[in-house]
């Protein structure tokens, strides 16, 4: 069997590289291992944490409304897990039926098979499929390399017990266990975390650095560590390593800790180890290609997704940081773009990153740490969201909007947000950062008020020092 174009990976990067390719008049196939598309970001990351913080976070706002805006409720809330659980698996069949129903519309066809490479132009299938071509070989002229991350889990912490999980086992959510440590302050481990608390489990989460989020904003990251840190009742604990975990004779698993944070050793019902993710480029056959693997296991590529090898493009995480869907797609665009000859690169000024804990995180462009490592020239503009109308009747004054500007060109350079709604919010500054835009446009253009929207005007006013509150 021959094809054109070979997509291996069908989540947001390989499907939307499919599906614009067969738009750009292609003939397709996705070789996909799993029995539904979607990838990691639809069947165990992105969309399934969504469906489960929301939960949580409806059932933390009523809290508020409990403790102090004057309504009163009865009972306590319930959880059915089996319940909670199907609904997150309703949102997954909605979306993975919608995609199945885009690859067909589009005649792209979907193998169901683990692909690798015999050589630079051909793919070897193996799974029970029955369209895999006999002899289980596909030739192609083009493969879009699209074979995602997967979770990293340290030998010393894969101790076979279905009682440490990883991301997918979170998600899983097979119960809600009294009490879980969460391994590690990033944002799959905070968002998890916050899932877990929100449902009732007493959480304990351990960072090996001093703070959380490392890498993103310090001014964003302390109002949700003062949140973070409640959301725990205190048990937060960093420049905390973990030593070793075992499976106790209660049915717990025992973890030794070495820091300031936690000295000795504690029992958890669960443990989530969420430390990072490793991309999947070992296995694939690539040694039999031209393509170029880094010490970090990422796949080079140039601006135009290309390998060292002409035939192979690679796109998403295995093509490198940041690990995001979003960046995935856009790079699965570009890709599907050069294979139809097209000089498309991929060149963005900007790739929003969000953390979808409570308050939400999200920033775009440098970060101040980032401006200041590169020796950059900036000025930093703060708005505190407890001088926003908004925020003060929504009760979440704790946010803050943040722009970083270059003072020379007057062009914005950065953006964070934190705050409830941060990551819809940063929608404006990605683009302003796109646009390559000076923050008197931002300060000029009319944001409707009350709005939490405004505070990126406010905050670009006050670079001019003219920010004025109404309420
Ligand atoms: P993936 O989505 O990983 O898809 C790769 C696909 O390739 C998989 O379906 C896999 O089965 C298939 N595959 C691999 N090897 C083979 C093979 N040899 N043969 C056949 N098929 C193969 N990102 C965001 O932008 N926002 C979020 O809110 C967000 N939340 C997340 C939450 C969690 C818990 C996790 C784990 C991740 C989250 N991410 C989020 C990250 C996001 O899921 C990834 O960045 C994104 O899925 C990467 O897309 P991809 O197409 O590169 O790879």
């Amino acid at each position: 069997m021959h094809t054109p174009l070979v997509v291996l990976g069908g989540g947001p990067g390989g499907y939307a590289a499919a599906f614009l390719a067969a738009d750009e008049g292609l003939d397709v196939t996705i070789v996909e291992a799993e029995a539904r598309l979607g990838g990691t970001c639809l069947l165990r990351g992105c969309i399934p944490s969504k469906a489960l913080l929301h939960v949580a976070r409806v059932i933390s706002e009523v809290d508020e409304l409990r403790a102090d805006w004057g309504v009163r409720y009865d009972a306590n809330p319930e959880i059915d897990v089996d319940a909670v659980r199907a609904r997150k698996e309703k949102v997954i069949d909605n979306l993975t039926g919608g995609l199945a129903n885009l690859a067909k519309r589009r005649k792209v066809t979907v193998i169901r098979a683990r692909g690798s490479f015999i050589d630079s132009k051909t793919m070897k299938l193996e799974g029970d499929d029955p369209s895999i071509p006999e002899g289980g070989q596909l030739t192609f002229d083009h493969c879009i390399l699209a074979t995602g991350s997967v979770p990293a889990m340290p030998p010393a912490f894969d101790i076979g017990s279905d009682k440490v999980m990883d991301s997918t086992g979170a998600l899983a959510l097979a119960d809600i266990p009294e009490t879980l440590l969460v391994v590690g302050g990033g944002y799959i481990g905070l968002e998890m975390g916050s899932v877990y608390a929100g449902l009732g489990s007493k959480v304990t989460v351990v960072e090996l650095s001093d703070g959380l989020l490392p890498g993103a904003d310090r001014d964003l990251v302390k109002p949700l560590a003062k949140r973070i840190e409640k959301m725990v009742d205190g048990r937060l604990w960093l420049n905390t390593k973990v030593g070793s975990m075992a499976e106790s004779e209660d049915g717990k698993v025992e973890v030794t800790f070495e820091g300031p944070g936690k000295f000795g050793h504690e029992r958890f019902d669960r443990v989530l180890v969420s430390i990072g993710r490793r991309p999947v480029s070992r296995g694939l056959g690539l040694e039999n290609t031209k393509v170029v693997v880094n010490e970090r296991g990422f796949v080079e590529c140039d601006s135009q997704q290309r390998t060292a090898d002409p035939h192979i493009l690679a796109i998403g995480d295995v093509a490198g940081d940041p690990m995001l869907a979003h960046k995935a797609s856009h790079e699965g665009r570009v890709a599907a773009e050069v294979v139809a000859g097209k000089p498309s690169v991929f060149d963005k000024a900007a790739i929003p990153a969000v953390v979808f804990t409570d308050p939400e995180i999200a920033w775009a462009g440098l970060t101040e740490e980032e401006a200041k490592n590169a020796g950059r020239n900036y000025e930093v503009a703060v708005y505190p969201w407890a001088a926003s109308g908004r925020a003060q009747a929504l009760g979440r004054t704790e946010g803050l909007t943040k722009w970083l500007v270059d003072p020379d060109t007057k062009r914005v350079i950065g953006c964070g947000i934190v705050g409830a709604g941060a990551g819809e919010l940063i929608a404006e500054a990605v683009l302003a950062l796109e646009m390559g835009c000076e923050v008197g446009d931002i300060a000029e253009t009319v944001h409707a008020h009350p709005t939490l929207g405004e505070t990126l005007m406010n905050s670009a006013e006050v670079f001019f020092g003219t920010a004025t509150e109404i309420y």
